[in-house]
């Protein structure tokens, strides 16, 4: 009898990895590849919680008939995102329940972590899923799966959860990549995250007070040949978009120091041989970005991170962001929480970073930018905290240095990390001077920024038209941290577009589809070009159909027409 699986993606955002689309974690991908490890002819399936929701009755019956659900959920870092809605915890509960007949597992950091609900507070206890799941699994759930798998999914089973085998994330990893084909992005703006290892380097010192990494112990790398052969079954399966997401600090990638030095010197050989083999196996990827890279990192290793910054960007695609986990730039809660870095070793990073990254690439952002991340509600914040972080940036805008995004979240508290103990208070406490400070950080930081690193009449090559809304339509492009295009016009969905940036969003840009099909753009968009009077609106209307490019131009000041890529 062939075994019957279901995998429903809940997603996950974890500090190392995301799984929201258009984003595919490993944990589906490993999932479904240990279940055909243990049965290559086992049909598995895959649904993400959106498609679920768009028909829970239809869907429910389906899983109903199956051998086992797998639900993969677990959210520990706060956000909000356009490519889909996170399972809630009363849908977790509630569709367990309406499935009695096949086993449900449950995978993800949910299982160690809790239930993160948002930020600044703390998270339900994984306690409270117990009941309604016949196994639970994180660390090694590729294991645990696999065993399951070789024993049909049966009930009560002793599964033995013990540590990851690499060999074993390798197999799944391969054999799982086949279920890319069932993502609803697949063809679109697919991009899978791929894990170079677990665990982060600093968990010699204990890592960050808020921080759920440092609980999967020592750093384990994954060999470059695993990870290597995995982008390549990703890439002959028509992946085209891979983010080298799953890490603390892709620096920090085979150092030899790890487990000796809290900041491990990079290993630059490795980080060549592991990018330049992924560039070999996949040359035409549209997208090779990288995500965390730990300040304290460059700030200790100059030279070698300028060394491995410049392989990242001779073989990556620009637009790529090293996300810089700053977290507070006030010095009493740098110490207070056994963060990485001081405000002046973060700046530097900064500035390391922008040595090496800042020139523009192909598809029209610069290379490779720092985003900073803030973390609000820790020990020893007060309100002095905030506007330490605000100097910070304004001082990183005076410098002319560019930053690609900064991420303000309020702190998402775990079990057994040193912030369970302080709890939610801080927070509770701050969240007034929190909002404020939030929209001073978007007027005063974001928007320069945003008009700094896109300037009015930039071209974004290849923004993937996503969501209605706002009386408008959202693109993106696929990437780490893309930037949210917002053309003020309804256009139809699917479709991949260059974009010329006509204005700016604290966080976002305002564009128009480059080049414009002068006789069918709509009003809207003219009205969202700047320098083109209400009179030439007007004109362009009346005159329409044009002949040719040159009557159009007629009819617009050279200054504009000179920035404009037109066609009939
Ligand atoms: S450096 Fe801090 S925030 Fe980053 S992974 Fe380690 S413990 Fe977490």
């Amino acid at each position: 009898m062939t075994l019957r699986v279901c995998i429903v993606d809940g997603y996950i955002d974890e500090p190392s990895g995301l799984g929201v689309p258009p984003y595919l974690d490993v944990y589906a991908r490993y999932s479904a590849g240990a279940v055909w490890l243990a049965d290559p002819r086992a049909e598995v399936l895959y649904l993400t919680v959106d498609q679920l929701r768009s028909d829970i009755s239809g869907y429910l019956k389906m899983l109903s008939k199956l051998d086992a659900v797998i639900f993969i959920a677990g959210v520990t870092v706060p956000g909000s995102y356009l490519g889909g809605t996170p399972i809630s915890f009363r849908e977790l509960k509630t569709w367990s329940r309406l499935l009695p007949e096949p086993v449900k597992v449950l995978v993800g950091p949910v299982v160690s972590f809790g239930f993160g609900i948002e930020g600044g507070r703390a998270a339900i206890m994984p306690e409270e899923l117990k009941r309604d799941f016949d196994y639970m699994f994180h660390f090694s759930f590729e294991s645990g799966l696999y065993e399951l798998a070789l024993n049909c999914f049966k009930r009560g089973l002793s599964i033995s959860t013990h540590e990851r085998s690499p060999k074993l994330v390798a197999e799944a990893a391969v054999r799982g990549v086949k279920i890319v084909g069932q993502h609803p992005n697949y063809g679109f703006n697919l991009i899978c995250e791929v894990e170079t290892y677990w665990g982060c380097p600093r968990f010699i010192v204990g890592g960050c007070s808020f921080c759920v990494e440092p609980l999967y112990g020592e750093p384990k790398f994954r060999a470059i040949e695993h990870v290597v052969c995995e982008v390549k079954a990703l890439y002959e399966a028509g992946v085209r978009n891979i983010r080298l997401g799953r890490q603390p600090d892709i620096l920090a990638y085979q150092s030899k120091e790890v487990g000796v030095e809290e900041f491990p010197k990079p290993n630059v050989e490795a980080i060549r041989k592991l990018f330049e083999g992924i560039r070999a196996v996949a040359p035409a990827l549209e997208t090779l970005h990288i995500d965390n890279v730990n300040p304290g990192t460059i700030y200790h290793h100059k030279e070698e991170s300028v060394e491995a910054c410049k392989i990242i960007v001779e073989n990556h695609t620009s637009g790529d962001v090293a996300a810089l986990g700053v977290e507070s730039a006030d010095p009493n809660v740098v110490k207070s929480n056994n963060l990485k870095v001081y405000p002046e070793e973060a700046l530097e990073a900064i500035r390391v970073i922008n040595s090496v990254g800042s020139a523009r690439g192909y598809n029209g952002l610069p290379h490779l930018l720092p985003g900073v991340n803030f973390v609000h509600g820790l020990k020893g914040e007060t309100e002095r905290t905030y506007e330490e972080n605000l100097d910070f940036m304004k001082k990183v805008l005076e410098e002319g240095l560019m930053v690609r995004r900064v991420n303000i979240r309020q702190v998402m508290v775990f079990p057994n990390t040193p912030m369970w103990e302080v709890g939610d208070r801080i927070m509770k406490r701050n969240k007034r001077i929190f909002q404020a400070y939030k929209r001073r950080m978007r007027m005063e930081v974001d928007l320069p920024m945003i008009r700094r690193v896109l300037p009015t009449w930039s071209k974004l090559r290849g923004c993937y038209v996503e969501k209605h809304g706002g009386g408008g339509t959202y693109a993106r492009q696929a990437g780490s941290y893309p930037v949210l295009v917002f053309l003020p016009y309804s256009r139809g969905l699917g479709e991949k577009i260059d974009v010329l940036v006509t204005s700016h969003g604290f966080r976002s840009v305002v564009g128009i589809e480059t080049p414009i099909s002068v006789n069918s753009a709509p009003r809207k968009m003219w009205e969202s070009i700047p320098g083109l009077s209400r009179n030439t609106i007007e004109l362009i209307l009346k005159k329409r159909p044009f002949k040719n490019v040159e009557e159009f131009e007629s009819i617009v000041t050279k200054s504009v027409a000179d920035k404009l890529e037109v066609k009939l």
